[in-house]
């Protein structure tokens, strides 16, 4: 019923030429793949090497970031629509790193999903928890704000669109996942939360678990019912390692 999405995060990593050569050796591993959405999301210097490099495939690419404003004099940002005239897709919208090392809040998140929208971008936006908070078990709390803040003022039908990843901060790059139970039990609640402000529509809503997703846990993770796909960083920046992710290997 939801099409899985699998999105790769490259963080700040590969040069254009880099990122050219990853997709040219993704495209023949994952062609064919009808029934999943497959995404890149490069850093913004290499954007216009994958939009070429991915032209023709059912691969898709997405930013990292966006800044609110369609324009202005904000140095060093880009716009939504600088994004989709590079043939973005979607955008990845509050990931923790941006929470935590760029001083982005729930507030500022509200204001890019909004910007991404009314640009038809699709938000992937991220929330999850620190290790000091599950450890007190304040984990639904933690993303119940994240999620009921960062998509303030939407209406149903966008929050149906866009895309949720849960991403535990403890195990983004540690090693360390999410046991598929415990990434089941929040994704699930999440949804509860988008059908208190979404109604029927949450059940439309992409879920994605992201933290060490790998090609020997992505099975068990999609045979969650509430995990609709993956984001994925490290496991990401090599086109055999994302492949077996994406055919679920
Ligand atoms: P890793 O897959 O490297 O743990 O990163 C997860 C992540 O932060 C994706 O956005």
């Amino acid at each position: 019923m939801r099409t899985p999405v699998l999105a790769g995060n490259w963080k700040m990593y590969l040069t254009p030429a880099e990122g050219r050569q990853m997709i040219e050796a993704l495209r023949p591993l994952v062609e064919g793949v009808a029934d999943r959405e497959i995404v890149l999301c490069p850093p913004f210097t290499a954007l216009a090497a994958a939009a070429d490099a991915i032209e023709g495939s059912n691969i898709s690419i997405g930013g990292q970031n966006v800044h609110p404003a369609r324009e202005g004099a904000f140095t060093g940002e880009i716009a939504p629509p600088m994004l989709k005239a590079l043939g973005c897709r979607y955008v990845i919208i509050g990931h923790s790193e941006r929470r935590q090392y760029f001083g982005e809040t729930d507030a500022t998140v509200a204001e890019k999903v909004r910007a991404a929208l009314a640009e038809e971008l699709i938000p992937i936006v991220c929330v999850g928890e620190t290790l000091e908070q599950r450890e007190k078990g304040v984990t639904n709390p933690v993303v119940e704000i994240q999620v009921r803040q960062g998509l303030d003022g939407l209406s149903p039908e966008e929050l149906s669109g866009l895309i949720i990843a849960y991403e535990p901060i403890w195990a983004i790059g540690t090693g360390r996942t999410a046991s598929p139970d415990d990434a089941q039990q929040v994704c699930a609640f999440i949804r509860s939360v988008m059908a208190r402000l979404a109604g029927e529509g949450a059940q439309k809503t992409r879920i994605l678990y992201g933290g060490s997703v790998k090609p020997d846990n992505i099975k068990e993770l999609m045979n969650q019912p509430d995990i609709d796909g993956a984001l994925v960083g490290g496991a990401s920046l090599k086109a055999e390692s994302f492949a077996r992710i994406v055919r679920f290997e």
